[in-house]
């Protein structure tokens, strides 16, 4: 069984390792990969924007199985280049992978489908988005694919007209429209399910953190940290949201003639009125995925393979660890507005003999030295019997990792330590 994973970052060195585990033994690859996955994996050296050169590489290599990380070669259609090929693919086609390409697409198909969230409007113009504003804060989220950057809360009409003119006047993200929404509250949780285009199957809970500094200060990030599962998110209420969000959407799309496989992310917010939704991704976390992951007791392979089937996951059982993960990331000075590359990293393998999982993101080999090449540089995952323990783990090995201006948050899993002692 030959593998090949399409990406470089974090969650693709955690899918490759997590597939490394399989007793299926597979061979694996990974397009393009980065330092650290060049452990675990063969290189192939096509970048992710690059279709016809992976489908390429697909065949050349003659892979069973291709596994989609990021969402940008999703939405541009790899999976459907793939298939008309021939190959298997984890991950959804393109018209499906709309759920996270357009803000707009993933409204209507939550209308058409009954499943909550916050109330919205889609402008393209900073006036009529301006008179659709019911309330401050207010959401203003740019329609399509924004790295995780096309999302303003805006606390007071001033910060709203700023950035609906950049949105709609400057541009800055490109064409696209802007939705409107209101703002939730309550505690954030991400939901991942595996869907084979008939029915989603939750993975384990997980909590992300977006800002880049401590109690969520500060701007938003692609993520600096997470941890699973989640104090309070029992069973009970997990098989709620796959009921009430997942397995409706994922009705509707099959109705629409396009039918999803793969992992549908539902980020979602736990209102007094109950969960909503807050987005889509078409894909697995990143960094929610370093921290499940490593927490999967059963074969993702196998699980993986299924869900390209129709139907495939019917009867299908997940075994987690009962334990916890906690995942931090480690960025680069500068991040998230310019963050700045080419400072030597040291103190790897140290932290690596704790025992965690170092999974890299934002990295170079230069002359055999590993440097900094982006702005999520490592995650460093630890598993312990309870969230202390693993948080505690995850810092005791992150701090011996250096580099020149390495930000680190330091309350990550913090909140879950502290209910697990006042529950
Ligand atoms: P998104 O990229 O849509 O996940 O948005 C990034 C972050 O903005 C989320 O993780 C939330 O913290 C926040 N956010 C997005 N939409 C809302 C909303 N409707 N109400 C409150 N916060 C939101």
């Amino acid at each position: 069984m030959k593998v090949l994973v399409v990406g470089s970052g974090g969650r693709e060195h955690a899918i490759v390792r997590a597939l490394a585990r399989s007793p299926q033994s597979p061979q694996l690859l990974c397009a393009p990969g980065n330092p650290g996955i060049a452990a675990d994996a063969t290189l192939v050296d096509v970048a992710v924007t690059d279709t016809d050169g992976l489908v390429a590489a697909a065949q050349d290599h003659d892979v069973d199985l291709v596994v989609v990380g990021p969402e940008v070669p999703l939405v541009a259609g790899l999976v459907d280049a793939l298939a008309a090929v021939g190959r298997r693919a984890f991950g959804p086609i393109a018209a499906a992978a709309r759920m996270e390409g357009s803000k707009e697409y993933a409204k209507e198909v939550m209308e058409a489908a009954g499943v909550p969230t916050a109330s919205w409007t889609a402008v393209d113009d900073v006036e009529t988005g301006l008179a659709a504003i019911t309330g401050y804060p207010t959401v203003l989220k740019f329609d399509g694919l924004a790295a995780g950057k096309g999302v303003v809360i805006a606390p007071d009409e001033a910060a709203a007209r700023e950035a609906l003119e950049a949105f709609l006047v400057e541009r800055r993200y490109g064409d696209g429209r802007v939705v409107v929404e209101e703002f939730l509250v309550g505690e954030e949780l991400s939901l991942l399910a595996l869907c084979d285009g008939e029915r989603a199957v939750a993975l384990a809970p997980a909590q992300d953190y977006k800002r880049i500094f401590d109690g969520d200060e500060g701007p938003n990030t692609g993520g600096m940290g997470s941890y699973s599962p989640v104090a309070g998110v029992d069973g009970a209420l997990v098989q709620r949201i796959v009921r009430e969000i997942h397995q409706p959407v994922i009705d509707e799309l099959a109705r629409r003639g396009t039918p999803f496989h793969g992992v549908l992310y539902a980020g979602l917010m736990l209102t007094a009125a109950g969960p909503k939704v807050i987005e889509f991704n078409a894909r697995f976390g990143d960094p929610e995925t370093q921290a499940v992951l490593p927490r999967l007791r059963s074969d993702l392979l196998e699980h993986l393979l299924r869900a390209v089937e129709p139907g495939g996951l019917d009867g299908i059982a997940l075994d987690w660890d009962d334990g916890w993960a906690v995942t931090l990331v480690l960025a680069s000075a500068g991040y998230p507005e310019a963050p700045r590359t080419g400072d030597p990293i040291t103190g790897l393998d140290e932290a690596a003999a704790t025992g965690v999982e170092i999974t890299h993101a934002g990295t170079r080999a230069v002359d055999g030295a590993i440097v900094t090449a982006g702005g999520r540089v490592l995650n460093v995952t630890a598993l312990g019997s309870d969230a202390a323990a693993a948080r505690s783990a995850a810092y005791a090995a992150a701090d011996r990792i250096t580099f020149e201006g390495k930000q680190q948050r330091s309350d990550i899993a913090l909140r879950a330590v502290e209910r697990s002692q006042h529950p």
